[in-house]
């Protein structure tokens, strides 16, 4: 009841809003861009780009179950039927367009290539790339192209992972998951087509305000729990969840990112980037873990932790390596009195050390202090506009 309540909320939030939705990208044909950056981005959100929108959906999904040459050139995965989108060689231009373009032919879309972009301001830089704002040109399309170049990422030796992002993330359609639209790449770079999230990363909203409101936190949790169920029932683990991880929608909903490179590594990103393991569950520490050793499981402990930090500002096992390893294996934490009784009891059913014995995401849903604020305070928040529907 208070599932499908919550769930009903969150399904209207998608990135056609985002695309439809005028004022967060600038005035339609403002040619007067306000910086440099962005003037090639004009006419972002016009009643054009409303009506073709699809387009570029179309395009991938007509693009699936076709050649499946991958970005890496690396054959694909025996037995996968439609997990990648194709992929075709351009140059470095993307100048090797054939005849057709989304307005010519929408039906039979061949190819995805550099060209049919235009690059607006830089989004952000990983490890591996940098993410610029981009429109697909014809149909106005608005989403981040992220480009990764292909000698860093085999220097990095995580091509497997990529492939596997790719893989797994062109698969995804919740609201509440970030979309991979589809992928191609010239000699030198892979670009993957992501829907964009307008408010960017979570980590630094959590940053700037130090800590969530309760409210703020329980629709964030409740979001996250939607986003798991889903993932869970298409048998994906995360497990790499973390606020460094999750970005924002324009509307303020959340969007979990990065697939793929925990599923081979869970804890190597945060250890490399941060040097800290504050997010991994207690049975991926002990001696010999191997991927096959846990169960989804493990990303109902790192949902724990992460309402933790919403409500605290830090991590809940934050101390030495060292420590902050025993202390994960004993669940060794204590909530501050000025966290609620209804968060601390969530807190506490999340951080059990028996992965069987920890709340389920159906139990989360329906979890008191989840009902109070996503029902009570729905108005305030981007739970509000199915209410009374569902
Ligand atoms: P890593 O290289 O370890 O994955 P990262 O996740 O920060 O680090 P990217 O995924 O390449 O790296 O993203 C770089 C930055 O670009 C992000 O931190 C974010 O600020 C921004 N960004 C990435 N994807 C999007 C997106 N779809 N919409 C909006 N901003 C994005
Ligand atoms: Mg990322």
């Amino acid at each position: 009841m208070a599932t499908k309540t919550l769930e009903a909320r969150f399904e209207h939030l998608s990135v056609k809003e985002e695309n439809n939705n005028e004022r967060n990208y600038g005035k339609p044909k403002a040619s007067k861009g306000p910086s440099s950056t962005t003037t090639s981005m004009s006419g972002l959100g016009s009643s054009q780009s409303n009506s073709n929108r699809a387009q570029l959906l179309k395009l991938a999904l007509q693009n699936t179950n076709e050649n499946k040459a991958n970005a890496m050139n690396v054959p694909p995965s025996p037995g996968k039927g439609s997990s990648a989108l194709v992929t075709r060689n351009t140059d470095e231009n993307g100048d090797q367009r054939t005849s057709s373009s989304l307005c010519d032919q929408p039906t039979v879309p061949r190819e995805l290539h550099l060209g049919m972009f235009e690059i607006g301001k830089p989004l952000g830089k990983g490890k591996f790339g940098r993410v610029y704002l981009a429109k697909e040109r014809s149909s106005g399309f608005v989403c981040a192209l992220k480009v990764l170049h292909k000698s860093e990422l085999q220097q990095g030796g995580v091509q497997k992972q990529v492939r596997r992002e790719i893989e797994i993330q062109s698969n995804l359609r919740h609201p509440n998951v970030l979309r991979l639209y589809g992928h191609f790449h010239d000699s030198k770079r892979i670009f993957l087509i992501l829907e964009f999230a307008g408010r960017g990363e979570l980590y630094k909203h959590l940053r700037k305000e130090h800590r969530f409101p309760e409210w703020k936190a329980a629709q964030y949790i409740a979001q996250m729990a939607a986003a798991l169920k889903y993932l869970h029932k298409k048998h994906v683990m995360h497990r790499d969840i973390k606020p460094e991880n999750i970005l924002v929608g324009i509307h303020g909903e959340i969007k979990i990112s990065d697939f793929g490179w925990s599923v081979h590594a869970p804890n190597n990103r945060r250890q490399t980037m941060c040097g800290t393991l504050d997010y991994l569950p207690p049975e991926m520490l002990k001696q010999g873990a191997q991927d096959n050793h846990y169960s989804e499981k493990v990303d109902l402990w790192s949902l724990g932790v992460l309402t933790y930090e919403f409500l605290v500002g830090e991590a809940p096992f934050e101390d030495t390596p060292v420590m902050t390893q025993r202390r994960i294996t004993r669940a060794d934490m204590s909530v501050p009195s000025f966290v609620s009784p209804e968060a601390k009891d969530l807190i506490k059913r999340l951080l059990v050390l028996d992965p069987e014995k920890r709340i389920p995401l159906d139990e989360i849903q329906r979890h008191p202090w989840i009902v109070k604020h996503c029902v009570k305070d729905a108005k305030r928040s981007s739970c509000s506009s199915k209410e009374g529907k569902a």
